[in-house]
């Protein structure tokens, strides 16, 4: 697609009704069928349908403990996709609900202990307060400023055009440079109509913090020298085992930057009567390895006892 191979809407044809049966196709891709013919008026029994890359899942996310869903902003939780590091850089197919599952019920008990162990509440000073909420009300002011909508359409081009699904360091830092400008008009935005419900107005505030998501995933992709599950670099082709033992960390810098840290992947400890979750799931794993291993002389062994009481 890059190479301008791409269909006329940048994506390319995917074509199975040259290899399989219209019966076939009707009765194992019922729904697909459906939604073509219904929404794009395609048969795909008998042509070929346009398809195109999307984002699917983040696999990064909030850095949290893993028995507890805790950020390290005191009080705060975070489970599901916003949270990073569950599934590494290839998530299984299927698993993200399960993972809500188990890892939302973690979080849900660790926050409500949290609740009840803390004492007092936060204070905030009330200029704190009034620079959040001027900051906030700030789009209804600007006159002639930008619309909300433009600018995410343009961060949506960037990350689609420069950090997709097949990435090289030169994109990713023209990526950055135009994140960096995206930044500076984030910061003249204009919205209409009032404070309720208007989606506009929620954009223009979220946009600031898709800014940053945006410029935490080009940083640590191009400092990921190497391809790896959902991150493919055209120059860095080879899986590297050194980057199997690091995470990369992005937090804010005190200039309001993004920093990028390297931080090795915790390992298996060992055990403890207070062993935590990982490190259980560490020892049982390690319990069945030796298990394995010695299971040939085991079954040898059982073997040789059965031989012995059939004789008695
Ligand atoms: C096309 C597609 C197919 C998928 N298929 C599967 C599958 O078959 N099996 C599987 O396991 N996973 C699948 N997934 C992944 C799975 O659906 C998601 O990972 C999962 O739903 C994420 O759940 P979540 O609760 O973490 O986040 P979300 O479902 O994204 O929930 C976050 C919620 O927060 C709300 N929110 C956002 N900002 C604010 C705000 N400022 N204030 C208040 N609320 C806010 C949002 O409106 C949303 O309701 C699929 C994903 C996609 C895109």
């Amino acid at each position: 697609m890059k190479a301008g191979r791409g269909t006329p809407h940048g994506g390319v044809y995917l074509d199975i009704a040259s290899r399989r049966s219209a019966e076939y196709i009707r009765k194992r891709l019922p729904s697909m069928y459906h939604q073509f013919r219904e929404l794009a008026e395609v048969d795909i029994t008998a042509e070929a349908m346009e398809v195109g890359p999307t984002c699917h899942y983040v696999m990064g996310g909030v850095e949290v403990d893993p028995d507890t869903e805790a950020a390290r902003v005191p009080g705060l939780f975070a489970a599901g996709e916003v949270a990073g590091g569950m599934h590494g850089s290839n998530r299984l197919g299927g698993n993200s609900l399960s993972d809500l599952l188990v890892f939302g019920r973690r979080a849900g008990l660790a926050a409500a202990e949290h609740a009840l162990t803390r004492i007092g509440r936060v204070e905030l000073p009330d200029e704190a307060l009034a620079d959040a909420a001027r900051a906030a009300l700030a789009p209804f002011d600007h006159e002639g400023g930008e619309n909300p909508y433009t600018v995410q359409h343009d961060l949506q081009q960037t990350m689609h055009d420069l950090v997709g699904i097949i990435r090289t360091a030169p994109e990713m830092e023209q990526a950055l440079e135009r994140i960096a400008a995206l930044k500076e008009r984030v910061a003249n935005l204009s919205v209409e109509g009032h404070r309720q419900y208007n989606p506009g107005w929620h954009l223009a505030l979220d946009l600031p913090h898709m800014l940053v998501v945006s410029e935490c995933i080009a940083r640590a992709a191009l400092e990921r020298e190497e391809s790896r599950g959902g991150h493919t670099r055209d120059d860095f082709p080879a899986t590297d085992d050194e980057w199997s033992r690091t995470n990369l960390i992005c937090s804010r810098a005190p200039d309001g930057s993004v920093a990028l840290t390297r931080q090795p992947l915790p390992g298996c400890r060992p055990s403890s009567p207070r062993s935590s979750s990982r490190e259980r799931a560490c020892e049982f794993r390690g319990a069945e390895r030796r298990r394995e291993r010695r299971a040939p002389a085991r079954r040898k062994r059982e073997r040789a006892r059965e031989l012995r009481r059939g004789r008695a």
